[in-house]
Parts: structure tokens; sequence; C-alpha cells
């Protein structure tokens, strides 16, 4: 078996897997108790957070653990729309090609009388620094812009958004759930004010991320109860899985250089392989994108046919994001880029890891093109395009 959906999950590494062990057989102990086996636990996850914070720059008493980065995200959302709210101002700055856990955030908060203003995301998926600000407003309290698209891999220009909401004095959160551990960034010399993460999409285990939030910013919590995370964040607190965290991500770190080297060289070949694939089109832009997304659309056929026969011949893609699949709506992501309906349907995503190879390479791109020949040998759109009663887009 291949897996190419790195986008949706990655395999835990060796090394996160040998470090959560011990604190779920033996130190097991809950980390507010005051004897020693429990403070154990606590250093533990004092130990973390001085890893978390160092990997991104940040410091380790601007760190938060959370259940994930959909929790991160509302977190960092609600806190601001907060401090907006007290000080009048309820207007919010985000785009259209955003999670689904910041869109559906905002969503709500324009139920409790925000207004949000999305910025297109453009044919190649990249923000428009001049139109962000253009849109700013003296009533807004937050810009809210993922650093990398987790559909078709695009990386925005995130420090140049950081630098006009610094000189306008409005608040910068960005979902760095795609680009932590994949791609270098450090959230001071970036700018930001706060960041989403999560760590099983840096090869750590699922249920626990990270938000950052710079020293200054206030946060709320959205989960009442007891007083860990300095009151911001009840719940005893996910031991084995924020040690766990820690290691992925210092790995990941470590080998930020070498993997995304080595991973353009193998997404540029996929992409140059099934860009050889007649009425086909490559989904993003071409090189702001992250080292590992490859994402295409092929007139004429549906993606979810494409897949189920890419999983018979041992390949894990995706159409979309894997909250979209399973529903029959085209990625809201490949509509906001201009990609219609029909050409939307037809889409695939391949995310790589780190171990992929050459060899896994090229049998994508022989799989994908038999599949794809097959599909549209039978299909009523395909050959409507090809009697000339319908026109090819791509
Ligand atoms: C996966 C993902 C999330 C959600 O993270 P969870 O830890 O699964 O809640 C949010 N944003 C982006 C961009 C993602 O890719």
């Amino acid at each position: 078996m291949i897996y190419a959906d790195n986008a949706a999950t990655t395999k835990m590494s060796d090394a996160a897997v040998a470090a959560m062990l011990p604190y779920l057989k033996e130190y097991y102990g809950n980390p507010s108790s005051l004897y020693m086996f429990g403070q154990k636990a606590k250093e533990a996850i004092e130990e973390a957070r001085a890893t978390v914070a160092a990997c991104i720059g940040a410091e380790p008493r601007e760190i938060i653990f959370t259940s994930g980065g959909s929790e991160a995200d509302n977190q960092a959302i609600r806190s601001a729309a907060m401090r907006g709210k007290t000080a009048g101002k309820r207007h919010i700055i985000s785009d259209t090609i955003e999670h689904h856990a910041v869109l559906h955030t905002l969503r709500q908060l324009e139920k409790e009388g925000f207004e949000v203003t999305y910025l297109p995301a453009h044919e190649n998926g990249i923000v428009h620094v001049d139109e962000l600000e253009a849109a700013i407003r003296d009533d807004t309290c937050l810009v809210t812009i993922m650093y990398a698209n987790n559909e078709i891999g695009t990386i925005q220009p995130i420090r140049e958004i950081a630098a006009i909401c610094k000189s306008r004095s409005v608040m910068f959160h960005t979902d760095a759930v795609q680009a932590v551990g994949h791609t270098p960034l450090n959230v001071k010399d970036d700018g930001v004010d706060m960041l989403s993460a999560s760590a099983h999409k840096f090869h750590g285990p699922k249920g626990v991320g990270f938000l950052y939030a710079k020293r200054g910013v206030r946060l709320f919590n959205l989960i009442e109860g007891g007083a860990q995370e300095r009151g911001l964040r009840a719940g005893t607190e996910n031991v084995a899985g924020i040690v766990a965290m820690a290691a992925a991500l210092k790995e990941a770190t470590d080998h930020l250089n070498d993997n995304a080297a080595k991973l353009t060289k193998l997404r540029d070949r996929l992409i140059a392989g099934l860009s050889g694939i007649p009425h086909a089109a490559l989904n993003g832009d071409a090189n702001q994108r992250l080292p590992g997304n490859v994402s295409f659309c092929f007139e004429g056929i549906e993606g979810e046919s494409l897949l189920l026969l890419l999983d018979d011949k041992g390949v894990c893609a995706s159409s979309g994001s894997a909250c979209t699949s399973g529903s029959l709506d085209p990625s809201h992501v490949l509509l906001a880029i201009g990609r219609v309906h029909d050409v939307a349907h037809g889409s695939l995503r391949l995310t790589l890891g780190e171990d992929a190879t050459e060899a896994d390479v090229d049998y994508i791109i022989a799989a994908v093109k038999d599949v794809v020949e097959h599909l549209r040998g039978f299909s009523p759109v395909w050959r409507d395009l090809c009697a000339g009663k319908a026109k090819f887009i791509l």
C-alpha cells in the first residue's frame, strides 16, 4: 500500500510512540496531584511545552495545549472576538479557502452579530495582500488567514500579512496546522499573534495540538473547569499525547530542510507525470505550495470513482479534505479558486509522506493514468466533450 493522504493524517513516528509509552504505563499520575508521582507528569508537560515553544521560536508560556487544531482555531478566533466585542469592534477578515474549523466558527460568530469579510484566494489559491489591507476597518478585531492550505497546499504571504496587521494594530491569527513541522516557520520572525497546530499532521498522535498566543494576547477559555493550562483550558492534561507531540515536532523540525527538499523533488516529479494526462490541471500555485502536496482536477470523471479504483490499486488518496469526503458537494476550496462544479468533482489530492520513494511516485502516476483513462471510457460527460457537444474547460 502507498499512503498518499498525509494532509488528512500522518503515521506516528517511532520517537513519538516511544516518548508516550512511559506516560501511559508508568507515570500515569495526575499532573495536578501534589505527590512526586503526579509531579513527574507535570514536569513532562512543562518540558514538552519548552520543546514545542523552541521549535516555533516562541516562549514556553506562550503555548497552550489543546485537543487539536480545531480547538486551537476555535479558541483563538473566539478570544479575539470576545476582546473585539468589548472594544465595540465586530469585524473580522478571513478568506474563502480556510479549513471548516475556521469557517464554521466564523459562521457562528456572524449569527452572533459579527461581520466577516472573506477575501478571495484567486485562481492560484493565494490571498492578495493589497486586498487585505484595503479590507481593514476601524472596527476590525481580527484577521485570520491560514499558513498553508490543506487541500491545494498553497502557502500564504504570512509575513506581509502580519506586518500589515501590526501596522494597523489588528490581531492576526493563522491556522498553521498544515505548515508546522513541514515548512520553516518562526512566530517571532513571521510576526503572528496567534497560531494553531495539530500533532497528528506532523507524525504525533491524534487528539492533541497547541495554540500559540503571543505574550500579552489575552485568551478566553472554551472549556470551563479546573485550572489547567493557567486556567485557559480546563481538563486533565493529555500527558502522553503532549509528550509525544513534542517528540514528533522536535524530530520534524530537526529534519525539516532535508525532508522538504526531498519531498519537493518527489512532488514535482508527480506533478510532471500527472500533467501528461490530457485535460488535467494542477490546483493551486506551482511553486508557493507545501513540499508534499499535489492536487489535480481531471475533466470528465468523478473523484469518488477515481479514489475507489486507486484504492483497488493500493493507493490511499483523497478528493479534497477528509472533512468533505463522504459528502457529494465539491470542495469549497476548489470552487473558491474558480473550478466549476463538474471540474471540481474530478479532483484528486495526493499528499506524500517523508518515506515516499521515486518508485512510489512512478507507480502512482501509472495508476492514475490507467484509472482516469478507464473511467473516461464509459463517462457520458467525457463522450459529450469528445463529440464536441460540450466544451472542454481544462
Ligand atoms: C487537520 C486540520 C485542522 C484540524 O485539526 P484537528 O487536529 O484534526 O482538529 C485544522 N486546520 C487545518 C488546515 C487542517 O489541515
